[in-house]
């Protein structure tokens, strides 16, 4: 079997406080009240430098307002087109909302640890997403499509509150094509969605996994992660081959402010990805 895949190379900034201007070339509505931006450097340098990995983050600053930690949700492979699917959750993220195309935004990055592409090579992905949760398994997604036969079955387990809060759906068929599993549930149907009706750790009973060829890649809110846990440690694949992406407010994203602090891990550091062994003695407790 061909193994083909090459990694991205990352690329920190020169100073990793110095917002960056880019523009904004496009924005797609994804569902009520989340977009997606498509960002550009203004500067050419810095477009034709910048490289990021699956799972990463950028800082976007947008003067007057603050800066608030997005993932990268579009293709590693094409880096200087930045997609960050932003849900307007607060002050920030709802100024960013009422930006137009053509306008200036502030971005430094990229940040974080990455999803495991190098050690999926030749096994099986299990993606399981809730929610905007997607956004940082989406250019997992697209790296897969560019080389699919470096990987076994790829198979996205996705949940969302509506059929009209799923994410990306005009995507789903060309997923398909190139042999992607994917299999969407939501917690309350409507008259046209004849898709299933349920949270998205029971989606694990739709398919059979090789424990010992799989990993799983995993975000979305904590509860529903730690039931996905449940379910991938019940079907005995390792808590190595667990991979989790935390969120938690963030500040400096560069490990200067403590913010973000996860046990003995600083989520912009060690994480976002972290293994879940790693996690395990704080995660699902309350005072971390
Ligand atoms: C590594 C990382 C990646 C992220 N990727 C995305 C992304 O791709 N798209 C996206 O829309 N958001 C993402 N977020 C979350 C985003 O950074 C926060 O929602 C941000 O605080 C919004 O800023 P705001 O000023 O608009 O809202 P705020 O006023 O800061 O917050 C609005 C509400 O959300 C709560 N909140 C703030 N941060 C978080 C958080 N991290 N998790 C849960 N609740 C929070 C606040 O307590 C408050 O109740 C990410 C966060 C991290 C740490």
């Amino acid at each position: 079997m061909s193994v083909a895949f090459t990694p991205m190379e990352t690329r920190l900034p020169l100073d990793p406080m110095l917002p960056q201007p880019a523009v904004i070339q496009a924005i797609q509505p994804e569902a009520a009240g989340i977009s997606t931006f498509t960002l550009k450097f203004s500067d050419p340098a810095e477009a034709a430098a910048y490289r990021f990995q699956p799972g990463q983050f950028n800082m976007l600053y947008l003067p007057g307002f603050g800066e608030v930690a997005i993932s990268l949700s579009s293709d590693p492979n094409e880096p200087g087109r930045l997609g960050h699917t932003i849900r307007y959750a607060g002050s920030v993220t709802r100024a960013i909302g009422r930006l137009k195309v053509g306008d200036v935004i502030g971005v430094r990055g990229p940040y974080g640890s990455a999803w495991p592409m190098e050690a999926g090579l030749g096994k099986n992905l299990v993606l399981v997403a809730g929610g905007i949760g997607l956004a940082p398994l989406r250019p997992v997604i697209l790296a897969v499509l560019r080389e699919r036969q470096a990987f076994q079955r790829v198979v996205l387990l996705y949940g969302a509150r509506t059929p009209a809060d799923l994410l990306y759906t005009a995507e789903f068929a060309s997923w398909q094509e190139h042999g992607i599993e994917v299999h969407p549930t939501v917690d309350i149907g409507n008259e046209s969605w004849r898709g299933l009706v349920g949270v998205v750790p029971q989606l694990f009973y739709r398919i059979r996994v090789d424990a010992k060829q799989t990993l799983v890649l995993t975000c979305g809110p904590e509860i529903m992660m730690r039931f996905v846990i449940y379910e991938a440690l019940a079907r005995r694949i390792a808590k190595d081959s667990i991979f989790v992406s935390m969120e938690r407010n963030m500040k400096c994203a560069v490990g200067f402010c403590g913010h973000c602090q996860f046990g003995p891990s600083f989520i912009c550091k060690q994480g976002p990805v972290l293994k879940f062994s790693a996690l395990e003695p704080f995660f699902g407790r309350e005072d971390f």
